[in-house]
């Protein structure tokens, strides 16, 4: 995709500190970290959201993640990470291409689970609940 910086770096055309490379997948250390060793995994086909990717892409962008994590761990004798997607604009997504953010934990990092990214919960009835899970379960 022109103008897509991940697909450029999954080209070789633009720099990156790599540390996994797959059939379908790459991940490479992010410019701007939010820890050290924070990691980022694409997958090598340009598709902007997770539900963009056709299913044995988001197989192997998963395995990709999947192997990335404990190494992620390991190298930075990191007891814990944090695996995120943003996954489209509205959830803070920059760069429109798939990627999972793997960052580094501790448990003096402060920086909280991802529950803090909401200040209120909606109270919901288990009614409500119910019907919801129903409404969803109709999409897959
Ligand atoms: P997001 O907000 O989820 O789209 O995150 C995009 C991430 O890509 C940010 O954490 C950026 O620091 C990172 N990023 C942007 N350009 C590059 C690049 N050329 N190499 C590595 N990471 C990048």
């Amino acid at each position: 995709m022109p103008d897509c910086v991940f697909c450029a770096i999954v080209d070789g055309e633009l720099p990156s500190h790599t540390v996994h490379e797959t059939d379908d997948a790459l991940g490479f250390l992010d410019a701007n970290p939010l820890a050290k060793g924070h990691t980022l995994v694409v997958p090598k086909d340009h598709h902007e959201r997770l539900d963009d990717l056709p299913s044995e892409t988001a197989t192997g962008f998963y395995g990709a993640v999947h192997e990335v994590v404990p190494a992620v761990e390991a190298a930075l004798d990191a007891p814990a990470t944090t695996v995120a997607v943003n996954n489209g604009e509205s959830a803070g997504q920059e760069v429109p291409h798939v990627h999972a953010h793997v960052v580094p934990r501790f448990p003096d990092d402060d920086a909280g689970p991802i529950h803090a990214l909401f200040d209120d919960r909606p109270h919901r009835s288990a009614a409500e609940q119910s019907d919801l899970a129903t409404v969803i379960a109709a999409e897959i």
